[in-house]
């Protein structure tokens, strides 16, 4: 019997997106799925360990309550403007399936986070991909007053981690008044400028963010959304019409202990952004292009190196970088950034495997 017979229509067209490899072997150097490469605060573990000796058998907070409130005066927004859900991926499928399923189409750029294309095929919304330049960079130009159904927007962007000026995000809002506008700012705090002082201003800014790439904490799965209080309505109708507790206890409990430890967070950040800086050097060095970054990550690509080919050699050599098999990037690497020992074990082994540049 054919099984997908079963499926409904939709299943059987859909292509899942497919996460980065979380290998099974140790003492890979995993540089492939833009992780932080330190441990979160040893406060978030403290209140992880209280909230699992207190009250596993009850259900958690449906609207994570002190979560909203903690991020809210964090970012010094009102707790009704926040949205926290079960990583941001789980934020951004709400968002599409509450403002994307428009008759008109979805604007986004052809380079980025290729989840977003997931989401729509899933929800059925159609997308129109502007294409980024020669330099691999969002043209701005594309958006203004395009009819759109909505725009998304990875600032930085993902995989390039290049980044666009606040001004820049305030033009595209200013011109497609009439569409919700998402800034998914999961990469912004290795330095990027922030859309968050914009929410008040815009009625059509929803900004996202995740715990997992700065606040270390992908493993927990905690993200949020930031916007005016009619869009955040709608964000939690379509969650409670899916899930009424998509955050547990001890994820409520470790991700609001996450930005009490605003010292810690400062070291990290500062530490991947400077790790970062070094890495690029030595990557030029080594004869690569590699794009300005913003974000956890850089890419990369050597002009006369194939880069799967280099990616499954590293591979060999117990380094992970990531590679995609998409027109346009597939002669690139994207380089998570990790930590001093981490970087150089990457660039030790391509040295190994590449020709020296000639001088
Ligand atoms: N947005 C972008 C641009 C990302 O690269 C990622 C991480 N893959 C996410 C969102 C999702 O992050 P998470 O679900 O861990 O919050």
């Amino acid at each position: 019997m054919d099984g997908q017979a079963l499926w409904s229509p939709r299943v059987r067209e859909l292509v899942p997106y497919v996460p980065g490899e979380q290998p099974r072997i140790a003492n890979l150097v995993k540089l492939n799925t833009n992780e932080n490469p330190y441990p979160p605060s040893p406060r978030v573990v403290a209140a992880i360990e209280q909230a699992a000796r207190q009250g596993l058998q009850l259900y958690p907070d449906p609207e994570s309550t002190a979560l909203r409130e903690t991020i809210a005066a964090h970012h010094g927004i009102d707790a009704a403007q926040v949205f926290p859900g079960n990583g941001s991926d789980e934020v951004l499928a709400h968002a599409f399936f509450a403002f994307f399923q428009q008759p008109r189409p979805l604007l986004m750029p052809d380079i980025t986070y290729s989840f977003y294309r997931v989401y729509c095929q899933l929800y059925g919304i159609r997308a129109e991909l502007l294409p980024v330049d020669d330099a691999l960079q969002i043209d701005m130009a594309h958006y203004a007053g395009r009819p759109a159904g909505g725009v998304v927007i990875a600032n930085p962007n993902a995989p390039t981690g290049s980044a666009l000026p606040l001004a820049a995000i305030e033009t595209l809002l200013q011109s497609q008044p009439g569409s919700v506008v998402l800034v998914d700012e999961a990469y912004v705090d290795f330095g990027a400028d922030s859309a968050m002082p914009l929410v008040e201003k815009y009625p059509n800014l929803l900004v996202v963010h995740t715990l997992s790439k700065a606040r270390s904490l992908a493993g927990l799965r905690v993200g949020f959304a930031a916007g005016q209080r009619h869009l955040i309505e709608a964000l939690e109708r379509v969650k409670n019409s899916f899930n009424s507790y998509p955050l547990g206890r001890p994820a409520q409990a470790g991700a609001a202990a996450a930005y009490e430890d605003s010292e810690y967070f400062e070291q990290t950040r500062q530490a991947v952004i400077a790790a970062r800086e070094e890495l690029t050097v030595q990557l030029w060095r080594l004869g690569f292009d590699v794009l300005p970054s913003k974000a956890n990550f850089v890419f990369a690509r050597h002009p006369r190196q194939d880069a799967a080919a280099l990616a499954s050699r590293l591979r060999e050599h117990g380094v992970l970088v990531r590679h995609f098999k998409q027109p346009r990037i597939d002669q690139y690497l994207r380089i998570s950034v990790g930590t001093p020992a981490q970087c150089e074990a990457l660039v030790n082994a391509l040295r190994l495997l590449l020709p020296t540049p000639s001088p």
